[in-house]
């Protein structure tokens, strides 16, 4: 850049400028402030991203077992079943695993998707939940259908207190 090209720029800038600036927000420009992303996601779109994380986590085994869980401070961490000798770990354990080891907030949600929907919620599961919930905790039950049902874990476990 010559000195004579910066002296243009300098007479063009609009702090200096007496004539009107439009001013735009970082909202304006499609630009979000770390911490802030969290509020341009609608709950609707929470929704979509819990679906589709449990059934990605799935990968090609078609008779595979996904579960997402989202955590009050907003991220999502999927788990599927393993299966080890003398050990094993089902789906929504392991979402809870990561999550917990990752320094996440508690659970606020979980989806678990299965293909005939019937899979994957167990009372391991529900206790794991339970463990590391942030407060009420939404299940869904996803088939290869799509949306099978939801319930809140307080009505799956009813020895866990409310509050
Ligand atoms: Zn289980």
């Amino acid at each position: 850049m010559t000195n004579q090209k910066q002296t243009k720029l300098g007479a063009q800038n609009s702090i200096l400028s007496a004539a009107r600036v439009r001013r735009l927000s970082p909202e304006q420009l499609g630009i979000s402030a770390p911490g802030q992303q969290s509020d341009q996601i609608d709950d609707s779109d929470q929704g979509e991203k819990l679906h589709s994380a449990a059934v990605d986590a799935v990968g090609d085994d078609e008779d595979g077992i996904g579960a997402a869980v989202l955590t009050s401070d907003e991220t999502l961490h999927t788990g599927i079943p393993i299966k080890g000798e003398g050990w094993g770990t089902h789906a929504i354990e392991l979402a809870v695993s990561k999550a917990v080891s990752n320094g996440a907030d508690g659970i606020s949600s979980v989806a678990v998707y299965s293909v005939d929907g019937q899979s994957g919620l167990c009372g391991r599961c529900l206790q794991a939940l339970a463990d590391t919930r942030d407060g009420e905790v939404t299940i869904e039950v996803l088939s290869s259908e799509g949306f099978e049902n939801s319930f809140e874990l307080t009505d799956l476990t009813p020895w866990v207190s409310q509050s």
